[in-house]
């Protein structure tokens, strides 16, 4: 079988998050934490040892490390390190062109700010701005429903000049992907109840009337300036609804004429809906799939399976690589190798089965990993 060699593809990383600000972790079991979407304390402590993805990334920061394929070996040598400079070293190893960093979590005191990211790791880094994080702060500042959504749109006002490459939505962690379109009296209803519960010590935004008529607002405002939108589709903790995390969910937005100029990605490469997500970027000019090699954390034959799934179906200028790395560096540094190398046996299989010329699936890896990210998000 032809086997691509991207490993000297420099990646535009174009959905992770900060890494914390302090690195050191009090015993294994806080570390391995940091590998797992549960929030059970008994995952971390008895179960993330054996999952695929972590078997992976122990053998391979040995490997990077010069130690033993153990974990302890592993945790001691990376916590022996001072913790940026270990970070540093692994996110140089990673080849990183640009990082782009959804700043709405962790909280921006806890982590790294975003021109520091970048310098760490001799990149560039730019920062996407959160839609439900700006809505809570507005409303908390806003007495209407009117004026909330005035706000809004004010503060959506040139995106790009206040330095965002790209806005946000976790909805499918709210209230789901069904984004509609709302009777007046209902999301001034939901507004009221919002107002409420803010008053009783809770602003989180759950509200789906309120949250869907003020992502509306947002879009209109993305469609007009052609700033990309990135959504949270699939694969989160236990706090999303996954049967409302289906990506088809989306459709009520997506056939907006007046939204066409807004281009959607579909965050996680849907995961498990890959073939729903590379079916919309399929179908929709404006519909990007992004694949992330981090989190979701999967062993390699999903990865290699859900690559295979996105080449299938969508075109290859509309796949996005990522990581989807957060807190520690070892997830931006391990996506980026197993991105090439998965996304390079996925292509040259497509080679070895004469639906792809070598020089083409070369140039179709290269676009995946970085210059799609490039054009799509204006950088440089
Ligand atoms: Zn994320």
């Amino acid at each position: 079988m032809e086997k691509l060699d991207l490993t000297s593809v420099p990646v535009v990383d174009n959905h992770c998050h900060g890494i914390f600000l302090d690195q050191g972790f009090e015993d294994i079991a806080s570390w391995r934490g940091a590998f797992t979407e549960s929030t059970d304390p008994g995952m971390a402590r008895d179960h993330v040892a054996t999952t695929a993805f972590y078997r992976r990334l122990t053998r391979t920061l040995a490997g990077f490390l010069g130690c033993e394929p153990e974990e302890q070996a592993v945790f001691a040598a990376r916590s022996e390190k001072e913790g940026r400079e270990f970070a540093a070293t692994l996110l140089h190893a990673a080849n990183i062109d640009t990082l782009l960093v959804d700043t709405g979590f962790p909280p921006p005191r806890d982590v790294l700010p975003v021109p520091d990211f970048g310098k760490l790791g001799g990149c560039g880094a730019e920062p996407m701005l959160r839609l439900e994080v700006l809505m809570e702060r507005l409303l908390g500042e806003n007495d209407s429903l009117t004026g909330t959504g005035e706000a809004l749109d004010a503060a959506l006002d040139d995106v790009r000049a206040q330095g965002y490459v790209a806005l946000k939505s976790i909805a499918a962690y709210r209230t789901g992907l069904d984004i509609r379109e709302w009777p007046r009296d209902e999301a001034e209803d939901s507004f009221r109840e919002y107002k409420r519960d803010a008053e009783a010590g809770s602003a989180r935004l759950v509200h789906k009337p309120l949250l869907d008529t003020l992502l509306h607002v947002a879009f209109a405002r993305a469609a007009r300036q052609e700033v990309p939108v990135q959504f949270h589709v699939g694969y989160g903790d236990a706090d999303t609804d996954m049967l409302l995390g289906n990506p088809l969910y989306l459709r009520g937005v997506l056939q907006r004429p007046d939204y066409r100029g807004m281009p959607v990605v579909l965050l996680h490469e849907c995961y498990p809906y890959t073939r729903q997500g590379g079916y919309l970027a399929a179908v929709y000019e404006n519909v990007y799939l992004d694949l992330s090699y981090g989190i979701p954390l999967l062993g390699y034959g999903e990865m290699l399976a859900f690559t295979r799934a996105a080449l299938g179906v969508a075109p290859a200028s509309k796949l996005m690589y990522s990581s989807d790395g957060i807190v520690v560096p070892e997830l931006h540094w391990i996506s980026a190798l197993d991105g090439r190398r998965v996304l390079g046996e996925a292509l040259g299989e497509m080679v070895s089965r004469a639906e792809l010329a070598l020089p083409e699936a070369e140039t179709a890896g290269e676009n995946i990993l970085r210059t799609n990210a490039r054009r799509l998000y204006g950088l440089g």
